[in-house]
């Protein structure tokens, strides 16, 4: 069973035992980004501690989150580190595409 081809957007499988379609075989696959940390998510919102160090999307689902507790909108801008404008916006996206936002 192959593999989709690693590079973004690509859509083809991976050559056997490759990362890569034959088209990429020479464009080595992008670095993998960290992965999303639910576990990392579920600590700063129970916790409502500051989440530094955490990405974009996993802010957004700490401000969606800290949101759908009824947390304050400005208690929620000072632990994600964004303006409240931001929070609002990170809510309303939460709210409307959940995890995938
Ligand atoms: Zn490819």
């Amino acid at each position: 069973m192959n593999r989709p081809c690693e590079h973004p957007g690509c859509g083809f499988l991976a050559r056997p035992s490759r990362r890569t379609c034959t088209t990429h075989r020479n464009s080595p696959p992008p670095e993998p980004g960290p992965a999303f940390d639910g576990d990392e998510v579920d600590f700063v919102v129970s916790n409502r501690i500051p989440a530094a160090g955490l990405m974009r999307p996993e802010l957004i689902s700490v401000a969606g989150q800290l949101g759908a507790r009824r947390v304050p909108v400005e208690e929620v801008a000072d632990l994600v580190g964004a303006s409240l404008r931001t929070v609002r916006r990170w809510q309303a996206r939460y709210a409307q595409e959940g995890e995938a936002a």
